[in-house]
């Protein structure tokens, strides 16, 4: 390709939110960095498929203190300060249970990691799709991609696994896990809707506050009660201290005896501020279906066909049955699948649901976080099975505060020069790290590292040996790297 630089110190594929910091670390490690991303936008499932409704959750463990920093923490600032985020919600009857939520506006969070990338000289290949690994023997050493302009080989000296269900890794041969297609999470659609009369729906909610699912606000290691959790629901007087509605049990019920819901999945949505004090509503699990392989393109079709036509269902009952809809409107719709659990390698450790449930410390440990352990979606009315059961083992799911994440889960265990980040890292089915706040941290973490690999011409696998070095370029970038830190 004439006139474009084909070499690398590191390339990043996936320009999702660890692919972004991935690369946004790595260049401020004094790499040179091509990112690359097969859609025309940064942010993956944050922005391009999703947002999650309230965009950044669980930032606070559930004692309080702040475990996600670094650029996550960044982020939320600059937004903040330029008036696209609220300050972090942090209401009693969501810390107890460590699901905080830190309001982003999602599409205001792009032209920030546009600007980002470009003030940290980080270069972009957007519309291009990673196809293969260029191998030497058991080293990666570039990537090939296809774009409009055909297909090449773009070389580099670390690449770093971004695309979610790692496809690179795969390429690559690196040994991979999936769960069964037969248990494997159900993928969605989302669409957001202005036009609701909030009013009217919180005079429903304070009514009504047994028609809701409050199962991921109940934590066990937290002094709080359902009912103190419902009262909080009750006595609500703006929607925003809500965050989110899940459930509209009797409402639900009698439209499925009606034939005006569908089996597939649970009613509900999150409450998205915008500017000037206006919410929008955001559905995340009214549309879902499952047995879909990603990487399977048919299967993934007919989840698209699939899932669009829940969306009708889904619209049809919230215009019909739910107070405050009846003038509401579709605004916006995915048009990328949501995908929420696909296939993970197999790394230098492989972290266990066990472990979370343990509250684990690592000494080569390069984060935090304090998502439960086993928290599975399924295509049923409930949508949210959270029971930490795995195909019939149970585990522990709470962790006391945050668990440490360790190095070695970024590491494939069998293909060197290769790093992983996001949702697929090194983990069993329980321990699954694909919250947004979990794909800040493990990116942030594989850019600093692959920026050090670089500079000391050593193997990222080599890193495990003075991971030291690596922890302390993290924590001066203001991440926070050990528990005993926490303040
Ligand atoms: C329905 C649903 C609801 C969720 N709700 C929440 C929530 O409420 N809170 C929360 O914190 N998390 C939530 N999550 C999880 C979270 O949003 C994602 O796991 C997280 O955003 C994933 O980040 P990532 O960077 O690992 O991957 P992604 O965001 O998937 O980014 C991967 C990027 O790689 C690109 N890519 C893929 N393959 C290639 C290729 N071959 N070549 C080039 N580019 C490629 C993609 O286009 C994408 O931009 C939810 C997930 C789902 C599915």
């Amino acid at each position: 390709m004439n006139g474009y630089e084909m070499n690398y110190d590191v390339i990043v594929c996936g320009g999702g939110t660890s692919g972004f910091s991935a690369a946004i670390q790595a260049a401020r490690g004094g790499a040179s960095v091509l990112l690359i991303e097969k859609t025309g936008c940064l942010g993956g499932q944050l922005t391009v498929s999703g947002p999650p409704g309230f965009a950044y959750a669980r930032l606070f463990n559930c004692f309080g203190q702040q475990d996600s920093k670094g650029i996550i923490e960044e982020t939320h600032q600059r937004l903040y300060r330029e008036g696209h985020a609220l300050p972090h919600y942090r209401p009693k009857h969501r810390v107890g249970a460590a699901y905080t939520f830190s309001y982003i506006d999602p599409e205001w969070w792009i032209l920030m990691a546009f600007d980002m990338c470009e003030e940290e000289g980080v270069t972009l290949l957007l519309d291009a799709l990673v196809t293969g690994a260029v191998m030497d023997g058991n080293r990666i050493c570039g990537v090939v991609v296809e774009d409009c302009g055909g297909r090449h080989e773009i070389h580099g000296k670390v690449v770093i696994d971004c695309t979610g269900e790692g496809y690179v890794a795969s390429y690559a041969g690196c040994e991979m896990s999936m769960s069964p297609i037969d248990v494997l999470e159900p993928h969605t659609i989302c669409f957001t809707a202005d036009g609701v009369d909030w009013d009217k729906l919180l005079r429903y909610v304070n009514r009504h506050p047994d028609q809701f699912n409050y199962n991921q606000l109940l934590n066990p290691n937290a002094p709080i009660t359902l009912e103190e959790i419902m009262q909080a629901y009750e006595k609500a007087i703006d929607p925003m201290e809500l965050g989110e509605l899940m459930g509209f049990n009797d409402l639900r019920e009698m439209a499925l005896q009606n034939g005006d819901w569908h089996p597939y999945s649970g009613a509900g949505f999150f409450l998205m501020p915008k500017e000037g004090g206006k919410v929008l509503a955001h559905f995340q699990h009214s549309s879902q279906w499952d047995k879909t392989s990603p990487y399977d393109a048919w299967a993934m079709s007919r989840c698209h066909i699939e899932c669009r036509k829940q969306i009708r269902i889904a619209w049809r009952f919230f215009k019909n049955y739910v107070p405050g809809f009846e003038h509401a409107y579709i605004v916006k719709m995915g048009t990328e699948l949501r995908i929420r659990e696909g296939a993970m390698i197999v790394g230098d450790y492989v972290l266990t649901g066990e472990d979370i449930g343990n509250t684990c410390r690592f000494e080569d440990s390069i984060g935090l976080s304090s998502f439960p352990a086993g928290a599975f979606h399924t295509t049923n009315v409930n949508t949210l099975n959270a029971i930490g059961k795995n195909n019939g083992s149970e585990t522990k799911r709470f962790p006391k505060g945050s668990y440490e994440i360790p190095y070695r889960v970024l590491v494939p265990k069998d293909v060197d020069n290769l790093l992983a980040a996001g949702k697929c890292v090194s983990t069993d089915r329980n321990g699954h790290m694909r919250f947004v706040a979990q794909t800040f941290v493990t990116g942030q973490a594989a850019g600093a590292a692959a920026a050090l690999a670089v500079k000391k011409g050593c193997t990222p696998r080599e890193i495990e040996t003075c991971v030291g070095e690596l922890q302390e370029i993290l924590k001066t970038s203001g991440a926070v790297v050990f528990a005993k830190d926490l303040k």
